[in-house]
């Protein structure tokens, strides 16, 4: 996670300065296309790029609205986290009760469509959405603690709104998702015991072993002028995005080191860019 800030001390919310005890989380989208941050947040730190409207958020607006922190894109192009008012301070997010108890966030949306732009964001809401369980002592997984705007509306805790959900049922995920992978994030990770270290390390040098005699024959075959093999079947054409099968990985559904990479290849994934996305999601 890249979480920067920028206080919107000019915004008629901070000003109004009203605390809250945070309760929970809401997760919003912007609803417009347009992944820069400093279309809400400015002005230019040097890092935002310089909003040529000056229609940032961080000044006197005609509507009443302010969240807690944006997700979107820096002006090189790479994702961070901008918290915007105090963690404790009372938003104006939801248009509803939701504002009393939960911290807010909007991802600032593109047109939807692209999904390297989606898991990045998504990677990155799930690291900064264990931040804050971690730091308010939330249970990501205790009802109602983090919710969708679309959620809280469905609560009668926020004004009517399809976000984020309209964006995540396009890229094959949910609140639900979020919740979970926010709760796997924050458990305790598990150290190797030695004998599960040996039992790897053994498991690595058969596999190896076993390459090793497959080449052996195949030259073998080869200096004895027998047919080659037939061409191994072709690979099942992947099916799964980059961010589910990270979500896999981290559920321990495609095992561990060289014998992970090699069932993602088997599979027909490239396991290296699902080991980029493991690593941004922990
Ligand atoms: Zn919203």
């Amino acid at each position: 996670m890249n979480l920067q800030q920028l206080i919107f001390t000019e915004n008629a919310c901070y000003k109004a300065g009203v605390l809250i005890s945070p309760k929970g989380i809401v997760f919003h989208s912007t609803g417009a296309n347009n992944p820069w941050l400093k279309r809400y947040v400015g002005p230019d730190d040097g890092k935002l790029g310089h909003n040529r409207y000056g229609n940032h958020w961080n000044q006197p607006m005609s509507r009443r609205v302010c969240v807690h922190a944006f997700i979107g894109k820096l002006a090189d192009g790479s994702i961070a986290t901008y918290q915007t008012l105090p963690w404790t301070m009372r938003g104006w997010h939801a248009g509803g009760t939701a504002n009393d108890t939960h911290i807010s966030f909007e991802v600032c949306e593109d047109g939807l469509a692209d999904p390297e732009y989606f898991a990045q964001v998504y990677a990155e809401a799930v690291q900064f959405g264990a931040y804050l369980c971690q730091r308010f002592g939330l249970d990501p997984l205790k009802d109602g603690v983090i919710l969708g705007h679309n959620e809280a509306h469905i609560r009668g805790m926020a004004s009517n709104h399809a976000d984020p959900e309209h964006w995540m049922r396009r890229h094959g995920t949910s609140m639900n998702d979020y919740r979970n992978d926010v709760n796997e994030l924050l458990k305790p990770t598990r150290i190797e015991s030695e004998e599960e270290r040996m039992d790897r390390e053994i498991a690595e040098r058969i596999e190896a072993a076993a390459g090793r005699l497959e080449d052996a024959t195949a030259r073998l075959e080869t200096l004895a002028g027998a047919t080659p093999k037939p061409a191994p079947a072709p690979t099942p054409k992947p099916s799964k995005t980059v961010l589910e099968l990270a979500r896999e990985v981290l559920a321990g559904k495609w095992g561990n080191g060289a014998d992970r990479k090699r069932r993602l290849q088997a599979a027909g994934y490239d396991a290296a860019a699902v080991q980029a996305m493991v690593n941004k999601l922990v």
